[in-house]
């Protein structure tokens, strides 16, 4: 018998961790499946907002994936206030020379492409595919009910004048939680921002995939995964594969010896309160006092991941604070360290996420409801108090608390005009979610959602179906050609 070819998958992932964990570890996935010697894979990333955990990322990859970066774009023409999206979006539409001289020369050589994959900030790159003759599949790294809203923007703006956060109904989309106007999209936020013709781009741009590859699961999406497919049957959208939830195994090693997770083991069940805004959410000096004097008032425990406050972006930790040798912590009310020693602790900067949520000590989770925090939430079995904070958070805040019960949310009513959650509303509802009734709720849904999470890639399980479906597909591609 002949040699059995693998197969050869190019996977692009965005600039920030949201983008580059996922990606990776659905490569991963890809090389692994079957025997493991059906595909290899190239993951390709970009120079722009690289970091300290993209390096470790790539160079955690199996041999049979390999990694390609393209080189950083000059980005020195935009407003010094370009929304984060504006700077991703020009990354990404700068690059595409780059990505097509790639897709060249790899269909020359003999492993050829039997997929392009790019995630969902990069809908622009599957022009390059459809014009090489390359199966491009999009690789969403949200929520299907998110990525439903992107897909209805150039829709949405068709049917609508005005801003969205003054529209008088909710929107409703098939089989999602209807959404008020100011709970879209941060950057639909502005018709006059250069970000909002992009936005349309982006939603068109889209419709160019094969297939979307959606790191949610049936469990937590029932309704909207049935709604999606009504309607990509119909012709209207390509199909979408539900292949989650995608998280990252614990690391052994050094993350496992983290003193924070040594700390962990001196605490109760479920009694720490882990507060981290994923790789970018930034708080304002007004809002970091506030929290922590929430947070103590609270008496509860917690392990916080304090980064640099700034008053302008509430993104700005997402393009990297390398260049600042100050410890973030320096930032903290005066005194705060010390009247909590014992019952808090502080890290800066970054913190191993996924030993921290899976670790028996920790009750409850301060999340801005990033989609990976949330999965690894999720499998965790960790209710969420809900801080969102820019891109598609906002609607991820009101899904998860209003249709999934899995977070709590501080009271409208108590919210300052400039948005700040005063310290009492911290201090009550940290209490809730770690020792009241709602948050004991929480918990239970939480863990009935992690039952769920386990049996979506147990064998036969439909998440684990749609991904041997779509995998399956680019091998008949490979095998015909
Ligand atoms: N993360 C981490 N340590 C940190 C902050 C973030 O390991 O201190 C990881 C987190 O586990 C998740 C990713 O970074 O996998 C952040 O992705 P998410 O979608 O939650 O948010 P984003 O950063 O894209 O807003």
């Amino acid at each position: 018998t002949p040699a059995k070819r693998a197969a050869h998958v190019v996977l692009l992932a965005s600039p920030g961790a949201g983008h580059i964990l996922p990606v990776a570890e659905l490569a991963r996935r890809i090389v692994a499946h079957g025997d493991g010697a059906e595909f290899t894979a190239t993951l390709v990333t970009y120079t722009n907002f690289s970091s300290a955990e993209h390096h470790s990322t790539l160079a955690s990859l199996p041999p049979s994936v390999s990694t390609a970066v393209f080189p950083e774009v000059p980005l020195d023409d935009l407003p010094a206030n370009a929304h984060i999206e504006t700077r991703i979006f020009t990354t990404v539409k700068r690059s595409l020379p780059r990505l097509r001289d790639l897709l060249r020369s790899l269909l020359e050589s003999p492993s050829g492409v039997a997929a392009f994959v790019p995630d969902l900030l990069g809908p622009w790159t599957l022009q390059v595919a459809v014009e090489l003759g390359v199966p491009g599949y999009l690789f969403c790294t949200t929520n299907l009910m998110a990525f439903s809203c992107m897909l209805h923007v150039p829709e949405l703006d068709r049917t609508t004048t005005g801003e969205f956060r003054d529209l008088p109904e909710p929107v409703r989309l098939p089989g999602c939680v209807p959404l008020r106007g100011a709970d879209l999209l941060d950057p639909l936020q502005d018709r006059s921002d250069p970000v909002y013709p992009l936005m349309i781009e982006f939603g068109k741009n889209h419709l160019l995939a094969n297939g979307f590859i959606v790191n949610t699961f049936d469990a937590m999406e029932h309704k909207t995964l049935v709604a999606f497919k009504e309607i990509s049957d119909k012709g209207v959208y390509p199909p979408a594969y539900a292949v989650g939830p995608f998280v990252r195994p614990c690391a052994g090693g050094e993350s496992a010896e983290h003193g924070c997770l040594q700390w962990l083991d001196k605490q109760p069940d479920a009694s720490v309160l882990y507060v981290c805004l994923g790789s970018g959410g930034t708080l304002s000096t007004e809002q970091t006092a506030e929290l922590a004097a929430g947070l103590e008032a609270s008496g509860q425990r917690f392990l916080w991941v304090v980064r640099f406050p700034s008053d302008k972006d509430c993104s700005a930790s997402y393009f990297g604070t390398a260049a600042n040798s100050d410890d973030p912590v320096s930032y903290l009310p005066e005194g705060f360290l010390e009247r909590t020693k014992g019952v808090g602790i502080c890290l800066p900067l970054w913190a191993p996420q996924v030993e921290i949520l899976n670790h028996r000590a920790v009750g409850g989770f301060l999340s801005h409801c990033g989609w990976n925090s949330t999965l690894e939430a999720t499998t965790a079995g960790v209710p969420k108090l809900a801080w969102p904070l820019y891109a598609e958070q906002r609607m991820n805040a009101v899904m998860l608390s209003e249709r999934a019960g899995l977070a709590l949310r501080p009271s409208e009513g108590s919210v300052r005009e400039n948005g700040v959650v005063p310290q009492e509303e911290v201090a009550a509802v940290v209490r809730e979610l770690i020792a009241g009734e709602k948050g004991a709720a929480a918990r239970q849904k939480a863990l009935e959602l992690r039952d769920g999470a386990v049996k979506a890639w147990a064998p036969d399980g439909p998440s684990r179906r749609a991904f041997e479906a779509v995998v399956g597909k680019w091998k008949k591609v490979e095998r015909a050609g």
